[in-house]
């Protein structure tokens, strides 16, 4: 008889937090741990250089699970009245780079700052024009990262 599968913890769904800030060290978190591996080690890169400036980095949100995906864009189309207008916010599970990995959203504000100045030079680019805060590895680092597209949408 095959063994049980073990269920997946509550927070295996790549949510955050409500009680504490996650920062890019915190690989025993799934919405950390699950990034895309170069996304993780730039992110922690940049972190590291950052804090050198007295910018500390959160993560307001990693790696997310298909089905945390499809709440966001539920709440989003409840949010903004139409599926059409959420979408310029929130990506369906299919096409979210969230959940393949490959997207982290990073706060506060002055973090934010630092990674649209100097991103670039670990590979990180401001993906969306309409989100200060999302950063995917859009160029080689060093390299020049490409216009923002309008939103997630487009
Ligand atoms: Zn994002």
């Amino acid at each position: 008889m095959a063994p049980t599968a073990v269920p997946p913890e509550a927070d295996d769904d790549g949510a955050l937090p409500a009680d504490r800030d996650i920062t890019p060290f915190d690989t025993w978190h799934p919405a950390v741990s699950r990034l895309e591996r170069r996304l993780l080690k730039a992110v922690q890169e940049a972190a590291r250089d950052a804090r050198e400036d007295g910018v500390a980095f959160v993560v307001t949100s990693g790696w997310r699970s298909k089905e945390h995906q499809q709440r966001l864009l539920e709440e989003g189309i409840e949010k903004y009245g139409s599926l059409e207008k959420a979408r310029e916010f929130v990506n369906t599970p299919e096409k979210s780079t969230h959940v393949s990995g490959e997207a982290v959203d990073i706060g506060p504000t002055d973090a934010d700052d630092w990674l649209i100045r100097f991103g670039s030079a670990y590979g990180l680019c401001q993906a969306y024009a309409n989100e200060l805060w999302h950063f995917e590895l859009l160029t080689s680092p060093g390299g020049t990262c490409p216009t923002p597209r309008n939103n997630a949408a487009g």
